[in-house]
């Protein structure tokens, strides 16, 4: 894939399932592919397929990341630091997520709050703790994209305050909606705090795919979603910056 290359580091959360994990893997047989390829997990030892995946690509790095947890911010940094060393981080995947998706009837504080913890506030704390890395990276290129410093967030359609309106929508999941809606601000503030150091941050949403997540009847397979970003990924330049696009790369109303 054209861009792939290009990138000498990236590291994806959320790796040890679904999107995430289908990412590194079609990373990792990609060619040409990035140099280093950094799949983060809370807990390596239930993440069964990454760990095989690991043992057929020894030159896969995982790292232990709890995205809620600071002391793991602070270890997975250390270790990425030390991997990638003076080029820097080129492309951070905040892609690990939860939904919690109770009904108005349902929703608890503590429901708002725990979907609220991983899906947005831990976005922006990692991406607040790589930051050097991305710096390093931006600070060694031009233009924009992940040959230089680019911050994926993956949010979701269901995050559209345009699209969530009218008879044709679903239920509420009130806890996943507003947890998304708000990375998509989370995206919107740091695309324009570091823009003038030339790192890249977008929102991106993979489409419905099967995932335990996305449930068996999702209409995309993992591969066609997992193409389809990686494609998107390769080419991100100046003017996907502060946006929120659709695996297809279509622009998704706010
Ligand atoms: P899955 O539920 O299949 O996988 C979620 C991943 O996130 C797992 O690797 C899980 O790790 C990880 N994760 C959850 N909480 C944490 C945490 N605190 N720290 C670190 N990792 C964590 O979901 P998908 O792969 O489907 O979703 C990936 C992303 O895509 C999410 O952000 C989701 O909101 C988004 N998305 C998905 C859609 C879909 O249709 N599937 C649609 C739109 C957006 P573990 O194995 O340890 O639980």
């Amino acid at each position: 894939m054209s861009g792939l290359h290009k990138c000498s580091s990236i590291l994806v959360t959320g790796a040890s399932r679904g999107i995430g994990l289908h990412l590194v893997e079609t990373l990792m047989k990609s060619k040409p592919r990035p140099g280093k390829v950094i799949a983060a997990a809370r807990d390596r030892s239930r993440a069964k397929e990454l760990n095989r995946l690991a043992e057929s690509h020894p030159d896969l790095y995982i790292v232990t990341l709890d995205v809620t947890n600071k002391d793991d911010i602070k270890a997975a940094f250390k270790e990425v630091e030390s991997l990638v060393g003076d080029k820097g981080l080129n492309c951070l995947v905040n892609n690990a997520g939860i939904k919690l998706d109770s009904t108005l009837n349902e929703v608890t504080a503590e429901e708002m709050m725990k979907n609220f913890e991983v899906n947005t506030v831990s976005p922006l704390m990692v991406t607040k703790a790589f930051l050097p890395l991305l710096r390093k990276a931006a600070k060694q290129g031009t233009g924009m994209g992940i040959h230089r410093a680019a911050i994926v967030n993956v949010s979701s359609m269901l995050a559209s305050i345009q699209l969530n309106w009218g008879e044709g929508t679903k239920e509420k999941w009130y806890p996943y909606h507003v947890s998304k809606t708000a990375l998509n601000m989370v995206t919107r503030c740091l695309s324009s705090d570091l823009l003038g150091e030339g790192i890249l941050c977008m929102s991106l949403c993979p489409g419905w795919v099967k995932t335990d997540m996305g449930g068996p009847q999702a209409q995309l397979t993992k591969e066609e979603s997992i193409d389809n970003i990686l494609k998107l990924i390769s080419n991100l330049s100046e003017k996907d910056n502060g946006g929120f696009l659709n695996h297809t790369g279509e622009t998704l109303p706010w």
